[in-house]
């Protein structure tokens, strides 16, 4: 953990006792701080009186009493409307902060030189954060991840001269520490998402713009109309999937390149073969990270062999198993028709299970790529919207997951394909059937598994 020791003494409320939110009142508790602690949940607040943490109706309390309002991610600050909690604490004059952000504080104040990355992007997050400490990790570095992957932020080691935090950012997160001052931010990409809690683009590419103004290196993808105003900006190093950038890394021919302004491009390492990093959004994810290793002074050629023993995260295009010559991969983490595009875009000859609860729009955009299915497998709420957006590619109605996972390994193996795919990437959300897309994920790991040929 790590204890808030700059907010020793000072009057902080706290609302929002999910995981985060326990771990926050813990280390400010820890660090000297008189936390009063409130959630809408009665469970969570229970949870928090067990672990010592003092419960109060904030509702009921006069807010002048606080320094700070310590708020979880997940709690509306703006929009659609402030949680009743912000709206007191901004009409009492308290600034409201959330765990990276305290998280920040206490860096700046108990080692401003510790090593610190930080990434955020609309995708790629979760693989970029887990890429980058696996390169530092085998480079024999002490490493901490976490933030909106695994570990809360705070619940994780004090920042120290020999501990590189990698910590992975959501725009809540960012919206939460106006001041997030990272010795490397790293911006992916940035495409519509969460606007109902942000309200705008403009809003939403604000709150990750700011993290990299305040960088101290900032890595910047110049993919898309609004982190290239970012990168053209604010960038030490430019990133992109698509081509040579003006001065940074960039994914092209299987390969990672270095350009530094129009001299010849260099080869830095081959992404050929990898699975765990396979199509071009993986490319980059891989030039963001090996931008950041680059500057942590990692070797290239301990970058490229990491590169090579990646495991990646599940759910995202993992590969399960290859049974006989189908191969089955689980990118159950596809929860809508972009993130299903780059599956899509990675493999041929798919056998693909698709389904569960659909986004707007279903999956109309990707048909320009049907003609790589060989059949789909429908499955849950969205099974008659997708028949009808599929059109003439074939396919059949399975109802569950099991029943789609056992007749798409049937048909695959059968099929006159070199290298079939049983793919899921169900562009849907998974609450239909599932209780996330984790367990939706698992189950079909573990159907591969118990097939006949397995
Ligand atoms: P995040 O943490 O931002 O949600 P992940 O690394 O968990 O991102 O990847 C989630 C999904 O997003 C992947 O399964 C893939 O479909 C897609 N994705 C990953 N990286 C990128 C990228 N750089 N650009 C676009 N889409 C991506």
């Amino acid at each position: 953990m790590t204890p808030v020791t700059c907010m020793k003494g000072r009057n902080i409320a706290v609302f929002g006792l999910g995981g985060s939110g326990l771990v926050s009142a813990r280390a400010l508790i820890a660090g000297g701080a008189r936390v009063r602690a409130w959630d809408d949940g009665e469970a969570a607040r229970a949870s928090a009186v067990a672990q010592g943490i003092a419960v109060v109706d904030l509702r009921q309390t006069d807010f002048a009493a606080f320094d700070y309002l310590v708020l979880s991610p997940g709690v509306p600050l703006t929009h659609p409307a402030p949680h009743w909690a912000a709206a007191k604490a901004r009409a009492a004059g308290v600034a409201i902060i959330g765990d990276i952000g305290l998280f920040c504080l206490e860096r700046m104040s108990l080692a401003p030189q510790a090593p610190f990355v930080a990434i955020t992007g609309t995708n790629g997050k979760s693989t970029t954060t887990a890429l980058i400490a696996h390169i530092l990790q085998s480079d024999g570095r002490k490493v901490a991840m976490g933030g909106n992957i695994g570990i809360a932020v705070l619940d994780l080691p004090p920042p120290s001269p020999a501990l590189v935090h990698v910590i992975e950012c959501s725009s809540f997160q960012l919206d939460l520490a106006p001041f997030a001052n990272p010795g490397i931010g790293i911006l992916t990409n940035i495409a519509p998402d969460h606007l109902d809690r942000h309200g705008t683009m403009k809003k939403y590419a604000a709150i990750k713009a700011r993290m990299i103004e305040w960088s101290d290196f900032a890595i910047v993808g110049v993919d898309d109309k609004f982190s290239r105003a970012i990168a053209e900006e604010d960038a030490m190093v430019q990133i992109s999937a698509r081509g040579p950038v003006a001065k940074g890394v960039y994914f092209q021919d299987q390969a990672l390149w270095r350009c530094v302004h129009g001299a010849k491009p260099e080869k830095l390492a081959s992404l050929e073969g990898i699975g765990s990093l396979r199509g071009a959004h993986n490319g980059q994810n891989a030039a963001a990270a090996m931008a950041a290793a680059l500057q942590l002074d990692v070797a290239l050629p301990v970058i490229a062999a990491a590169l090579k023993t990646f495991p990646g995260l599940p759910h995202r295009m993992e590969e399960v198993a290859r049974l006989g010559k189908t191969l089955f991969i689980n990118d159950s983490k596809a929860t809508n028709a972009d993130s299903a595009e780059k599956a899509l875009l990675s493999f041929e000859d798919i056998f693909w299970i698709i389904g569960g609860k659909a986004k707007d729009g279903g999956i109309s955009a990707l048909a320009p790529l049907f003609a790589k299915v060989r059949k789909a497998y429908l499955i849950g709420a969205a099974s008659d919207e997708f028949a009808r957006q599929l059109g003439n590619v074939p396919h059949e109605f399975c109802g569950t997951l099991d029943i789609a996972t056992k007749t798409a390994a049937r048909d695959a193996a059968a099929s006159a394909c070199f290298s079939p795919v049983v793919l899921l990437s169900p562009a849907c959300a998974s609450y239909d059937q599932f209780a996330n897309f984790e367990s939706r994920g698992d189950r079909f790991r573990d159907l591969v598994r118990a097939l006949p040929q397995a």
